[in-house]
């Protein structure tokens, strides 16, 4: 049996780190067993789905590397693969789940329906549907059908009886059917839910196992009672338990950001994100972190996965990030700035400022941890006129004492004679010296005139990527405007 997994996205909001962990394990399930993974759109609510909900879906699902076999954009055997093209076939389910006697109409009104709700709780009755017009004749309710009259379709749920499975991550599950009405399969509107398109479209596609999020625990047992309505083979069922922050309570806004694109923009990189997402609820064994794909690939299983709920901290994300940003080539990581770095220069680098780019960018990668912080220390590189920090300025340039230091730097630097950083070392602490000045003293008001902030790469490496002149005129500069 080959091993057919999916994701079913529903395209009414940015893409979700949750949403990004259940990708990951379905595709990781797929890329260790030789499967197939999925991508369908479950756009069904057309009021709340847009193209650009589902733009970033596939987008970020590529970003993450997440390529998928079959569905939405790429096509396949099953194809379409969005609900809202294939309501025809839910239609035609239902009409013979209707002939077979395995579902009817309802004639209730949603105001009926609710009054009776209230007044079962009231009465510390279960509130879901009573069945009531599962006692209709199939005649008579097909007559009022014709009729005009107004009915949703409700699936008859076998009763006595339960549900039975055994969950690959929950283990065995028992579900009576007194704790399962007859659920709405379509709405009056002729819509349909989302209980039935999603176990048609699985049954359709020929899904061996759905892995998705603990929330849709409580569908399961409709969905395996549709499946085994349509004649399809059994499916096997794993809930990943859901999200919490920090304080253990849901993962949700209040924590912050919950989209991946939030996480993106931040500058996370894809590869620091997939290993964090998965250790969301899976563990390699033994106190492993740092997962490389492959073996993620090979070493992925269902039994493995924590029934626990699983902690989403961003700071743990940024150190993995920094773990993963210092382990790049040199050359991968200045092609990951480049475009950041471009962006906030607002031009593209020309050649010999790309060198400048490479020789500084190693000096950054050792202490980065965010893609996002490369751009602001290596501005000073590309730019004619650095913008002084405030806080830095008020801060070194106000001591005393540092005009002298300026004027001094300019002298030993101009008699440097080949500009390098050793030799900028040595000129600099021999002026240190000559004024008894300590590093900080001396040095602090360099680094803020020549980069404009006191957070910059190393000072000697930075006036040599700098070059002579521009240094020079930087401190002259500096200088001038005290
Ligand atoms: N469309 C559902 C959602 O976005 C997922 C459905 C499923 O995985 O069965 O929550």
């Amino acid at each position: 049996m080959t091993v057919r997994v999916r994701i079913a996205p529903s395209p009414t909001g940015y893409f979700h780190v949750g949403v990004g962990r259940t990708a990951l394990y379905n595709w990781l399930y797929a890329r260790r067993h030789g499967g197939v993974f999925i991508v369908r759109s479950d756009d069904t609510d057309a009021e709340r789905s847009t193209q650009g909900y589902q733009d970033d879906i596939l987008e970020h699902l590529r970003w993450l590397g997440l390529d998928w076999d079959e569905g939405v954009e790429v096509g396949g055997p099953h194809e379409p693969y969005r609900q809202s093209l294939r309501l025809g076939r839910y239609h035609e389910v239902a009409d013979a789940f209707l002939a077979a006697g395995q579902a009817y109409p309802c004639f209730c009104t949603p105001g009926e329906l609710d009054e009776r709700r209230k007044a079962a709780m009231a009465e510390g009755r279960p509130p879901g549907y009573d069945g009531r017009c599962r006692q209709i004749p199939p005649a008579g309710a097909a007559a009022r059908r014709e009729a005009g009259e107004a009915a949703s379709v409700r699936f008859a749920v076998p009763r006595p009886g339960a549900t039975d499975f055994t969950d690959a991550v929950r283990g065995e599950m028992h579900i009576g059917h007194d704790h399962v009405d007859d659920f709405v399969i379509l709405r009056s509107d002729g819509s349909p839910t989302y209980q039935l398109a999603s176990s048609v479209d699985d049954v359709d596609f020929g899904i061996t196992h759905v892995i998705r999020g603990e929330d849709l625990l409580s569908s399961t047992p409709k969905h395996i009672l549709i499946t085994g309505a349509m004649g399809g083979d059994p499916i096997t069922y794993a809930h990943l338990s859901l999200l919490m922050g920090p304080d253990g309570r849901k993962l949700s806004k209040r924590h912050g950001d919950t989209a991946l694109r939030a996480y993106r923009e931040r500058g996370i990189i894809p590869e620091a994100m997939v290993n964090y997402l998965a250790l969301l609820g899976w563990s390699p064994g033994e106190d492993e972190t740092v997962v490389p794909l492959g073996d993620m690939i090979e070493r992925f299983d269902l039994g493995d996965v924590s029934r626990n709920p699983a902690v989403f901290d961003p700071a743990k994300l940024e150190w993995m990030n920094g773990v993963y940003l210092r382990a790049l080539e040199a050359d991968d990581f200045v092609a990951r700035a480049l475009p950041l770095v471009e962006a906030d220069v607002g031009r593209a680098l020309d050649d010999d400022e790309l060198g400048r780019l490479a020789f500084v960018a190693p000096l950054v990668q050792e202490r980065a941890k965010l893609l996002t912080e490369i751009a602001p220390q290596v501005r000073f590189l590309f730019v004619d006129e650095v913008s002084y920090d405030e806080a830095a300025w008020d801060k070194v340039m106000g001591a005393e004492g540092v005009d002298g230091v300026l004027a001094a730097a300019i002298d030993a630097l101009s008699a440097v004679p080949e500009w390098d950083t050793a030799s900028i070392e040595t000129a600099l602490r021999g002026m240190l010296e000559a004024r008894e000045l300590s590093a900080r003293k001396g040095l602090q008001p360099l680094r803020v005139a020549i980069s404009g902030s006191s957070i910059s790469p190393p000072l000697f490496e930075s006036m040599e990527a700098l070059g002579r002149t521009r240094t020079l005129a930087r401190l002259a500069g500096c200088a001038a405007r005290l």
